[in-house]
């Protein structure tokens, strides 16, 4: 497989980016670290005749606390994400992601707004930080727009980024004591695999140890990354525990919609979803109970 002829256009400014993005639409696309768009160039899963570099946007790297809580720049590498001492402080949980993406030389380049906009059914990051309540950044010659995380990816491979606009960065908010998450993913290799199914949960106990809130995420399921509100709504008031658990995973498996492929039979992803979300939620509240121990 060879890339085809392509026109590489070196943007160093947003302003440029969106340019030469809305000049070539629909025939452009934005390039991060190329680990998605390259391989998919070469296979002809994406043809188109002009790619724009975002890489020298030095703005758009970096992890920084924010008022609110945590920033990462969309061009941030996996590497960097879990280099920093902010995430491995305070937001620990995304960690569990970025530790078991690829191997280290994708995580170098490979970026968040990479992970995010690729809408890639199986991709890691956007399950935890969505149950993390993240929004993302959505800049434009318009103006900035902030969209909660769970509604940029609407369908495979299709997000609402609209022509002229790049996702710039993703704020995950501060979370509160006694809060806790964790990913749990399956894969069929330790390294160098994609989720054949993944759970993303995150919780808040009350001082007297019932669930005051909850969210529960899967991915590599359904065609986007699927927020099950109801399991998170059953868990509500309730004591965390594996009858809890249970009742949620339960739920959880019904709200799944996989597919049978190379990886796995959708059945066989249905009773993992059951499995991780059972694994995510126990993870979780240890965490939340760790927070005050
Ligand atoms: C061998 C291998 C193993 C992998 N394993 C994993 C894995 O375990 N888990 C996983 O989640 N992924 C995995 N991936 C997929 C990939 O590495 C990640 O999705 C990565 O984070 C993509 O980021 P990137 O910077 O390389 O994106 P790119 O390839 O540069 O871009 C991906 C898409 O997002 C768009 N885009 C990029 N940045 C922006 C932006 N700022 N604003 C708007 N649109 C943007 C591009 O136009 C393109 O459509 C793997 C890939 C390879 C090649």
């Amino acid at each position: 497989m060879y890339m085809p002829d392509i026109e590489l256009h070196e943007a160093t400014t947003l302003e440029r980016a969106a340019e030469f993005k809305a000049r070539y639409a629909p025939n452009a696309r934005l390039l991060a670290g190329g680990t998605d768009l390259l391989v998919d160039l070469k296979a002809r899963r994406i043809n188109v005749d002009h790619i724009v570099s975002l890489n020298r946007i030095d703005d758009l790297r970096g992890v920084s606390q924010t008022k609110d809580g945590l920033r990462i720049g969309a061009l941030t590498t996996i590497t960097q994400v879990g280099n920093s001492q902010l995430v491995r402080d305070r937001f620990s949980a995304i960690l569990d992601a970025t530790s078991r993406m690829a191997g280290p030389q994708i995580r170098n380049v490979a970026t968040v707004g990479g992970n995010l906009a690729c809408a890639v059914p199986c991709a890691d990051l956007p399950p935890i930080l969505t149950v993390m309540n993240a929004s993302v950044l959505l800049w434009s010659p318009e103006g900035e727009r902030r969209v909660p995380l769970e509604t940029l990816i609407v369908n495979v491979r299709k997000t609402i980024l609209r022509d002229n606009e790049v996702l710039t960065a993703v704020d995950v908010p501060t979370q509160p004591p006694r809060y806790g998450a964790a990913y749990a993913k399956f894969s069929l290799r330790d390294g160098m695999a994609i989720a054949v199914a993944s759970v993303a949960a995150g919780l808040t106990l009350n001082k007297d140890n019932t669930i005051c809130d909850a969210r529960i995420v899967l991915g590599a399921v359904a065609p986007v990354p699927k927020l099950v509100e109801s399991a998170g709504t059953l868990l509500l008031g309730q004591p965390p525990g594996e009858a809890a658990f249970r009742h949620a995973a339960e739920i959880a498996m019904k709200a799944a919609e996989p597919i049978s492929d190379v990886r796995g039979s959708a059945d066989f992803r249905r009773e993992l979803v059951g499995v991780l979300t059972q694994r995510a939620l126990k993870t979780a509240c240890e965490r939340a109970r760790e927070t005050v121990a």
